[in-house]
């Protein structure tokens, strides 16, 4: 039985023509041309939900129904009429198809195999332009309605639920979502797939498998998130990590022509993708959020070929001879002519169980001209002894009420410059708390409250502020290389100039030029981004840098 009603509330006309655009016969022909056009049977399934490496279609004649199948019942998602096409962003990665495509009657259509879209896409720009454009407002729409091949089961005060949500959403997956504590009626649901409500989170993956509590890598496999990929084949460059950094050098590899592959531990966007909104990005005068900017770049760098498999950490580099090769896990090891590793840095978080909730409303890692307007005229809290947190504390205190700065140690000389300490000292705004730490973080929507504790008394206080500051320090995300580059007193990956003669002969540095700019101590392998000893923390530089890193992988390839 197919529910006719459209669950797409398809209200701006220009937002529709724009997800169902229709062709031209000139584009239709310029498809034809790579393809071939053949008929269709009323009811034949030209796409069936869960099919891996789907074709593409462009209705010529009749029409095709897109539906989402769940049980013997079917939800209508669109209609495609002469003209249009089907497919959505899956179509790229190879992922297994979210929907089941059906002639409704009679009729053609010019079918294309993946490969051939894929050429289309990236070397017709004008039809690269609409069917992009196409196929991520349509993933956008069933992300935003819920439509799709997952359904979550849980409760939001359980840790575990908002783990699966955050994997699901920052891997732009649409699911729907079961709350128990909102929704009464579900048992039928849950005595259906035979879980009981202390299993969540529940994921019920494709209408049939049920994963109970699954870990991230559970639920990628489950929906074949890594499936299309050849895992075993030796690359031009695997980029490690799909932060901003690592899909920078995955756009540009892959649209220079290398065969390249990225491993991400989670989901693409790295640190960045956890900020609510990015405002000194280029290009983007009024913001966006990080996990738009990261969907946005993760489809451009598969337009382009590049693959990346998700939950695939690095944990150890086979550097002893080349190719090189990442292992992932005891069966998995991937080959590689050159490395970048873009895997980036992990701020130093206490272990509140609410901090991710105040993360961009309230708590933040970094104390730039943005985060002080935010802050104006109010009180906030540094937490840190660090020269970061002492700039941040003199910076903040110049437009802030007060500045209290929460520090473990019993004082700041181990850890802070002189001029700092000085200038701390002299500025009433800037209280100084020693022996003291966070207990806990209070608000709903943004923090409006927060718990210090002395360490030494055992006294604690709690006071209305609206604003913490973090400035514990990073943690490069370097532990896998174990030893096999150059890294600097905090872990950081030294690079190009910044390498000492010291460095190089230690790391028996092989070739008679120096390395090159971001190149590390081990011939063929760049470090990027906030991996990087010296980089500067932005989002920008970031991008430069992984962008900047492909050119020398170009020269390590011909050496
Ligand atoms: C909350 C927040 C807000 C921010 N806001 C801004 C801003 O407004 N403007 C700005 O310019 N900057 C901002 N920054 C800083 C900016 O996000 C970072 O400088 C930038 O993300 C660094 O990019 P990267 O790719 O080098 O590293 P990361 O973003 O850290 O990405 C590294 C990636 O590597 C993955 N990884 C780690 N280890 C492994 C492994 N062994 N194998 C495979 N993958 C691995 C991680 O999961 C991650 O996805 C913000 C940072 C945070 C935390």
């Amino acid at each position: 039985m197919i529910d006719r009603t459209l669950p797409v509330p398809l209200t701006q006309a220009s937002t529709v023509e724009r997800m169902f655009p229709a062709l031209t016969p000139a584009q239709i022909e310029r498809i034809a041309a790579r393809g071939r056009v053949r008929p269709v049977r009323t009811g034949e399934v030209l796409i069936e939900a869960g099919q891996r490496i789907v074709p593409f279609f462009v209705v010529t004649a009749g029409q095709v129904d897109i539906v989402l199948p769940s049980g013997n019942a079917e939800t209508l998602v669109a209609v495609h009429r002469p003209g249009q096409f089907t497919g959505e962003v899956n179509m790229l990665s190879g992922r297994p198809a979210l929907v089941r495509a059906r002639a409704s009657e009679l009729g053609e259509v010019v079918e294309l195999d993946r490969e051939h879209f894929l050429a289309l896409v990236q070397t017709d720009s004008e039809l690269s332009e609409l069917i992009m454009r196409a196929f991520i407002l349509r993933r956008v729409e069933l992300i935003a309605h819920g439509l799709g091949d997952v359904v979550l089961i849980g409760s939001n005060h359980c840790s575990g639920t908002l783990r699966v949500k955050e994997f699901l959403t920052r891997n732009g997956h649409p699911y729907s979502y079961v709350d128990l504590d909102r929704q009464t009626d579900v048992q039928d649901l849950l005595d259906r797939f035979q879980v009981a409500a202390a299993d969540v989170p529940v994921v019920i993956c494709r209408g049939e498998l049920v994963l109970k509590n699954p870990t991230n890598q559970q639920i990628a496999d489950c929906l074949g998130f890594n499936e299309a990929i050849d895992q075993t084949q030796i690359r031009d460059v695997v980029i490690v990590g799909a932060g901003p950094a690592g899909l920078a050098a995955a756009v540009y590899a892959a649209s220079e022509g290398l065969d390249a592959l990225v491993l991400e531990t989670k989901a693409p966007g790295g640190q960045a993708g956890s900020s609510s909104k990015i405002e000194n990005y280029l290009g983007f005068p009024t913001g966006i959020s990080g996990e738009k900017l990261a969907g946005r770049a993760y489809t451009q760098a598969e337009k382009f070929g590049a693959q990346v498999m998700i939950t695939k950490g690095a944990r150890r580099l086979a550097c002893d001879r080349k190719p090189y090769a990442i292992e992932i896990d005891d069966s998995l090891r991937v080959p590689a002519r050159t490395i970048i590793i873009a895997t980036g840095a992990m701020y130093r978080k206490p272990s509140f169980e609410n901090l991710s909730q105040f993360e961009g409303a309230g708590v933040y890692y970094g104390a730039t001209f943005m985060e002080a307007q935010v802050c104006h005229g109010e009180e906030v809290i540094v937490v840190g002894g660090g020269n970061s947190a002492g700039q941040a504390a003199v910076f903040l205190a110049q437009n802030c009420k007060r500045v209290h700065m929460l520090v473990r140690s019993s004082g700041l000389a181990e850890s802070m410059s002189r001029y700092l300490i000085s200038r701390i000292e002299e500025n009433p705004a800037i209280v100084l708390k020693t022996n003291t730490e966070i207990e806990a973080l209070e608000g709903s929507n943004h923090l409006e409250c927060v718990r210090w504790r002395d360490r030494q008394t055992g006294n604690t206080e709690r006071q209305d502020i609206r604003h913490v500051f973090l400035m514990t320090g990073a943690v490069p995300a370097t532990q896998w290389l174990d030893g096999c580059v150059a890294v600097d007193a905090k872990g950081f990956i030294k690079t190009g100039p910044d390498l000492s003669q010291d460095d190089l002969v230690t790391a028996r540095w092989p070739l008679a030029r120096a390395p090159h700019l971001l190149e590390t101590s081990l011939p063929g392998v760049f470090a990027v981004g906030d991996v990087r000893a010296g980089n500067v923390k932005r989002v920008a530089s970031a991008v430069g840098e992984g962008s900047i890193a492909i050119s020398f992988v170009h020269r390590a390839l011909h050496e």
